[in-house]
């Protein structure tokens, strides 16, 4: 029997893969799809953990209300009523130095404003303006060392920390802040290239968008997501659970996937998978140009949810993070239950603490028992801790984080090579251009046009055809 064939198969049910379908289904309902995926549940890294009335997040915590793909997502999702936001504005982040949490300002030019670093230290940071720019393909660490001084080094490490649980002496500038490093080429001043920026605006016209962004997830929380997104594909026509990829052979008339136990056919092959899977099956198809290398590095961490009576005074706002530089054993934390009350019951508080990461690993290996002590004694040296806390569960994440560190850049440009060559071969997902729910929302939807408007194409060709 010929297997099954589709206009596209997807592998993947994360939210690059589930948000590639959601927009070919509503572009073009015509199309026939099928998502592949290992596991019996959407969602992939995304993985809420709900227990005695607390709500907890393995994955993502939440992504911010500033992407427009993503909004869309959410609308095809039909969860726009269950969304819950908290804005940056209100809940404020601290900065733990010198052993304290410090309020960071929201805004790079506020940090500098504020009595956070030594005067000769702001004054250093002039020096972007005559600064030639960095050359090479420089780590962060360096980038920042260079343009703006040391003082700033510890608020770059926070925000890296925030996102990639990665280690500024390894990611690349050019990797995590691209477009950063072209004000810096295109100006030769980050700070010039700015204020040009801003002057170009005004000069158009344009108002300088007032606010900040709002950190968004679900009441119940972010599994909503992939979930409601998952839950508008018919099972086993549309997607398929408990399916693992195997290989991928690629002939005339487009691919074909192997699982198992089954084959099937595809026009188009979107691989919506972390760098490193898509790496693993691709390396089996033949004729591939091979890439630059075979894998890149992952951070992974645990998240230590800890629930505490009203008693405990974790200063109001979204959370602290801690440079490596201040020698402290979580790296950071949420205080989940004030953006969200709902994630703790009554008389309670969540907070979710960060552990591990692209510089310690080995604290992985802990016992969840050790884990717990270890991030409670951290905690009560920053806050007001009184009592143990009432409830406790360490949640391991299978995956890591992508890392952009050295060799990533070429490793993009091959995949944006091998995509261009190829046509029916689409690469996204986690850690291919970006690492968060927006970056990975963007690019299912630039996986999705270029889809339509090659099948648009293939059908203007067969009409032609037809009235040849
Ligand atoms: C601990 C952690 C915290 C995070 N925090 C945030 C945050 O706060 N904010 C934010 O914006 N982002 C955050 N992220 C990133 C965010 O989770 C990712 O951007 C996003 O979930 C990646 O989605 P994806 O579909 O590309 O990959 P994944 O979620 O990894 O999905 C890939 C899917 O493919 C499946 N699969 C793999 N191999 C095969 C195969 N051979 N055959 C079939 N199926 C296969 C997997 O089972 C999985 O379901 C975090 C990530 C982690 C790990």
């Amino acid at each position: 029997m010929a297997p099954p064939s589709h206009d596209v198969l997807i592998i993947g049910a994360g939210l690059s893969g589930l948000g590639v379908a959601s927009f070919l289904k509503d572009k073009r309902p015509d199309i026939r799809f099928l998502v592949l995926e290992k596991e019996d549940r959407p969602g992939g890294a995304i993985a809420s953990h709900s227990e005695e009335g607390f709500l907890a997040e393995a994955g993502p915590h939440g992504f911010l209300d500033n992407c427009l793909e993503s909004r869309v997502l959410v609308g095809l999702a039909g969860l726009t009523r269950e969304v819950e936001k908290a804005p940056l504005e209100k809940f404020v982040r601290y900065v733990c130095l010198d052993g304290r949490l410090n309020l960071v300002p929201q805004q790079p030019l506020k940090i500098i404003r504020a009595p956070l670093i030594s005067w000769p230290a702001k004054l250093r940071i002039l020096a972007d303006l005559w600064k030639k720019p960095l050359a090479g393909e420089p780590s962060v660490a360096e980038w920042v060392r260079y343009r703006f001084g040391p003082a700033l080094l510890p608020f770059a490490d926070a925000v890296f920390t925030g996102t990639y649980a990665g280690d500024i002496e390894r990611l690349k500038i050019d990797a995590v802040m691209a477009g950063v490093r072209d004000l810096e080429r295109q100006h030769g001043s980050v700070i010039r290239g700015l204020w040009q920026r801003r002057r170009e605006k005004k000069a158009e016209g344009k108002k300088e968008k007032g606010g900040l962004p709002a950190m968004t997830s679900f009441a119940s929380g972010m599994a909503r997501l992939p979930q409601g997104l998952a839950a508008r594909l018919q099972v086993n026509r549309e997607i398929m659970y408990n399916t693992e990829v195997r290989e991928l052979v690629r002939d005339e008339e487009g691919w074909r996937v192997l699982t198992r136990r089954n084959e099937f056919r595809g026009s188009h092959l979107v691989l919506a998978l972390p760098v490193n899977a898509a790496l693993a099956l691709l390396a089996g198809v033949g004729e591939l140009p091979p890439p630059p290398m075979a894998r890149i590095a992952e951070a992974r961490i645990a998240t230590v949810a800890l629930g505490f009576s009203e008693q405990a005074g974790i200063p109001f706002g979204f959370g602290y993070l801690a440079p490596e530089s201040e020698g402290r054993f979580a790296l950071g934390a949420l205080f989940s239950s004030h953006m969200f009350p709902g994630r703790a019951p009554m008389g309670y508080q969540l907070i979710e603490a960060l552990v591990g990461g692209r510089r310690h690993p080995e604290r992985l290996e802990m016992e969840d028992e050790e884990l717990i002590g270890r991030v409670y004694e951290d905690l009560r040296q920053l806050m007001e801790l009184p009592e143990p806390p009432g409830y406790a569960r360490v949640l391991r994440p299978a995956g890591g984080i992508p890392q952009l560190e050295e060799g990533y850049p070429a490793l993009l440009a091959w995949r944006d090579a091998l995509v261009a060559e190829s046509g029916n071969l689409h690469i996204c997902g986690f850690g291919w251009k970006g690492i968060g729910i927006n970056d990975m929302a963007k690019e299912a939807w630039t996986v999705a046009r270029r889809i339509l408007s090659q099948r648009l194409e293939e059908e203007e060709n067969q009409v032609k055809g037809i009235y040849f």
